[in-house]
């Protein structure tokens, strides 16, 4: 493979160098493994606290001697010196690069023992509910071996039970439970109500998946908040404007713009000098553009319609109102202020955070995937990360087929459907992965129409997936699979079982079908690597048409000429060459995307940091009891002579971190206004992420002080007695239902790619 070649010329001799020194280490702990074979359990348990007293490790050899020994005891399963290798590498805080089926998941707990031993709490991380729960239940004999505790963390568990999870010394959880725990964590007013208490290792289990394609991926906390609408006299202004003449909607009416006529209009009307400025940009002219999509892009009876004094949405599919939806907050509140009903309640964003600042949060990262070397720069850039990679136990014995080209998506689906069913006419089973869900169920309709049993999946439910997909390499199965779907469960020759395991050698193995090459060559090898675990047989080949999104995003421009065949086959090296080329241009797009994306989410993420520092010092000490007496002392006497002075401390901690919670949520909420209206400043000529930076940073300055002030407000007039501060009574509740939601599953595909997308436009 061209890219391991490069891997290796870049990391030098120092790699190898280190490759040879860590085999030794592995080849005297198999020598070690020899001798303590019939030592006690206690012996091997005591011996292994005393190599890792002091929180380092004092002989690597010794330890993954007992670790081995442990390993073969507790689950039957005795490590490969390469799963050695790989537990050594862990431990240093490297990705490790270890193909599918070579057993990451013990490697995982094994260097997970490994740190607890040394006194560090392990967060092992899954991509979902379903593996951490089978992974902490799977190796949790191993931990106990050394009277250490695994325990898992799934949706469906309070927080009790949480509580008592995250005591445990190797907590697995999918990234997005361990997430929203931290978010619900920086709500608390009193450290009792916490459910973490911090972690020292992330160890993440695919760790590209969680540290590239989904980093950006924010997970939102939200609670209930009335609607942020247009005022009436915006709604009035705007409905002067006339399309054309002051605002223009593009073609398929999706969006609209002012213009500058419009603008002016606006602004001579409302009085203020320009909708652009500093002061307008994130409020007034958010409301503008509010007021002008409903008035311009939603007509009444056509996309809703009012009934008992509601906007309700129409599903424009089935032409029915549909009941449960609502569009986002703004443009719900703009439609009830157009049509003059009562604004309803919408949700507040009360913190949200990216996965990457998420991993940033814990003080070693570490992780483990099939195919890290091609994420080698981001995990450098943005975690200086290094990527090791481990061989494999036994070699490959897949073969990986070049690229088939069509020249039309048509001619290509169709050759799909010909060569899933000539495979699987010999029995050999099939496993093929789609870009899409929509993708994967026209092709199941088209393998049905020929009698073909097709099993689906789509990440909906992970448990039941994970069963079928542990049947996928069993004679005659055909599946069809998006990217994340049974992500983690091993395909077994022959059945879950291995009942037929040589027929399916004799057959050639698994058979991977791509239905087309990934904007990232990264996931095209995840998908590969279904394929030939083991030294199993195996085969991988990929479906390209030059009418594919990745051809012509990376093609853009480019011109090829080419002859196809009567079937639309276009056989040639320069083509498949090409395509190559066109992946490497996605590659950089996305990468640049990245960079630039994370650069609006880093200063937000640092301003987070400080705002917690804040929040734990008034959770750990009588600061807020303090400031608050110092700047209302009479109150403050007055308070002591009536109450508990430990009461008086928690209600004053309790007003503080309201109001320093409230601002951070409105600055949030006017953050993310202005980066939606920022792509209006580009042209206005500005470099939007500057002036973004400015904004962010000006209005932090005064969140911490304001937060101040109005908290010295509600000490003066609330009322405080035995009971502590009664803050709902004057309207200062904190949330009383919050939810969580993620703003897209995976951002390399689907709709939600559309935001990322729509920054990086910003900067071609
Ligand atoms: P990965 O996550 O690397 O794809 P898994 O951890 O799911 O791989 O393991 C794949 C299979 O290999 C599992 O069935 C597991 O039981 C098996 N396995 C792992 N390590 C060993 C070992 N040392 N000896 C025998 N089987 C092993
Ligand atoms: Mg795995």
């Amino acid at each position: 493979m061209a890219g391991l070649n490069w891997f290796w010329s870049a990391m030098g001799g120092k790699s190898g160098r280190k490759q040879k020194k860590s085999r030794a280490i592995v080849e005297q702990a198999e020598q070690i493994a020899l001798d303590i074979e019939f030592s006690s359990h206690e012996e091997l348990a005591a011996w292994a606290r005393q190599l890792t007293k002091g929180g380092k490790l004092s002989d690597s050899s010794e330890f993954l001697a007992i670790l081995g020994v442990a390993s073969e005891r507790t689950l039957g399963l005795k490590p490969f010196p390469v799963q050695s290798q790989a537990v050594l590498r862990l431990l240093e805080g490297d990705v490790i690069q270890m193909a599918t089926g070579e057993g990451k998941t013990l490697v995982g707990a094994m260097a997970a023992t490994g740190f607890a031993l040394m006194g560090k709490n392990v967060h092992l991380i899954t991509v979902n509910d379903y593996l951490a729960s089978r992974d902490a239940e799977w190796m949790g004999p191993l931990v106990g071996f050394f009277g250490l505790s695994a325990a898992a963390i799934t949706e469906s568990m309070n927080r009790e039970d949480r509580r008592e999870a995250y005591k445990a010394d190797v907590v697995y959880g999918s990234v997005n439970e361990i997430g929203f725990d931290v978010l619900r964590d920086q709500l608390i007013t009193s450290w009792d109500d916490a459910v973490q208490h911090g972690a020292d290792v992330a160890l993440v289990d695919e760790a590209d998946s969680v540290l590239v394609d989904e980093a950006l991926v924010p997970l939102v906390l939200a609670g209930n908040e009335p609607g942020r609408a247009p005022s009436g006299r915006i709604t009035e202004i705007v409905r002067r404007l006339k399309e054309g003449r002051d605002y223009s909607v593009d073609d398929d009416r999706r969006n609209v713009f002012l213009n500058e006529r419009g603008a002016r209009i606006v602004e001579k009307a409302l009085g203020i000098d320009s909708l652009y400025s500093d002061e307008h940009v994130g409020t007034t002219l958010v409301q503008v553009n509010l007021a002008l999509h409903a008035q311009a892009l939603l007509v009444r009876d056509i996309h809703y319609i009012v009934r008992d004094g509601k906007v309700a949405l129409i599903d424009a599919s089935k032409g029915r109102v549909a009941d449960l939806q609502r569009w986002p907050d703004g443009v719900q509140a703009a439609v009830e202020a157009k049509e003059g009903l009562a604004v309803t309640e919408g949700g507040r964003i009360l913190d949200t955070i990216t996965l990457q600042a998420l991993m940033g949060r814990y003080p070693l990262v570490c992780g483990m995937t099939g195919t890290a070397v091609e994420a080698t720069d981001q995990l450098r850039q943005f975690y200086d990360l290094r990527v090791s990679v481990i061989e494999r136990n036994q070699e490959l014995q897949r073969f990986d087929e070049a690229d088939r080209v069509y020249a039309t998506m048509e001619e290509k689906f169709a050759a799909i459907v010909k060569e899933i069913a000539a495979i699987h006419a010999t029995g050999q089973p099939v496993l093929v992965g789609t870009q899409d869900v929509a993708e994967s169920e026209q092709l199941a309709a088209a393998l049905r129409e020929l009698d073909i049993e097709v099993n689906v999946l789509n990440a909906k439910n992970d448990a039941e997936e994970a069963t079928i997909i542990a049947e996928a390499g069993d004679i005659g199965r055909v599946t069809v699979s998006t990217q994340m779907a049974g992500r983690g469960t091993d395909i077994k020759l022959g059945g879950a079982d291995e009942k037929d395991h040589d027929a399916v050698v004799d057959l050639g193995g698994l058979a991977v079908i791509g239905t087309a090459r990934h904007r990232t060559a990264r996931l095209d090898n995840q998908l590969r690597g279904r394929a030939g675990r083991q030294g199993d047989p195996g085969l991988s080949v990929f479906f390209v048409s030059l009418e594919d999104d990745m051809v012509a995003v990376g093609g853009a421009g480019e011109e090829v000429t080419a002859r196809p065949e009567p079937d639309g086959r276009i056989d040639s090296k320069r083509i498949n060459d090409w395509i190559e080329h066109c992946q490497r241009v996605t590659e950089g797009q996305l990468l640049e995307i990245h960079a630039q994306t994370w650069k609006y989410n880093k200063l937000l993420a640092d301003q987070r940091e400080i705002i917690d520092e804040r929040r734990k010092n008034l959770l750990d000490t009588d600061q807020a009891w303090q400031e608050l007496s110092e700047r209302s002392p009479k109150r403050a006497v007055e308070l002591e002579a009536a109450v508990d002075h430990d009461v008086l401390v928690q209600a004053a901690r309790e007003i503080m971190l309201y109001h320093l919670d409230f601002g951070w949520s409105e600055h949030l909420a006017l953050m993310d206004d202005v980066r939606e209206s920022i792509h209006l400043r580009a042209i206005a000529r500005e470099t939007p992420i500057d002036e973004y930076h400015r904004i962010a940073v000006r209005e932090f300055k005064d969140l911490a002080q304001r937060a101040v002030d109005e908290a010295v407000g509600t000490f003066d007039s609330v009322l405080i007695d035995a009971e502590g501060a009664h803050l709902e009574d004057s309207g200062l509740a904190r949330p009383s239902a919050t939810w969580t939601y993620m703003v897209s599953d995976n951002p390399l595909s689907g709709a939600g790619n559309s935001l990322i997308k729509g920054i990086g436009a910003i900067f071609k």
